[in-house]
């Protein structure tokens, strides 16, 4: 086997990622900050994704989801849970160089 003539550079060329969060950068179920993975993901090494309803307030995808299945409403305004969009890791943060 001849190795690829591609070579992917992206791997650790981040040092790190923040999302860009209309109101609340932190997941008031798991109490962990928004741009870190939810507790139960950090265990498992697992990307968490995060999830923005209609009323703005943001949660991780994995918190919310069996909060939802109980409550129907946001944690934090009560207002009816409705996903807006998912975001995405919006904004990438470079270290040095
Ligand atoms: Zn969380
Ligand atoms: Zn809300």
């Amino acid at each position: 086997m001849t190795s690829s003539p591609f070579v992917i550079k992206k791997v650790n060329m981040f040092s790190g990622w923040v999302y860009d969060l209309p109101k609340n950068t932190e997941c008031t179920i798991c109490r962990c900050n928004l741009n870190t993975h939810s507790l139960y993901y950090q265990e498992k090494g697992i990307h968490s994704r995060v999830l923005t309803g209609i009323c703005q307030h943001s949660f991780h995808n994995e918190c919310i989801e069996p909060w939802i299945k109980k409550n129907k409403h946001c944690p934090i305004c009560s207002t009816k849970w409705q996903v807006k969009t998912e975001v995405s890791e919006i904004v990438r943060v470079t270290h040095g160089q």
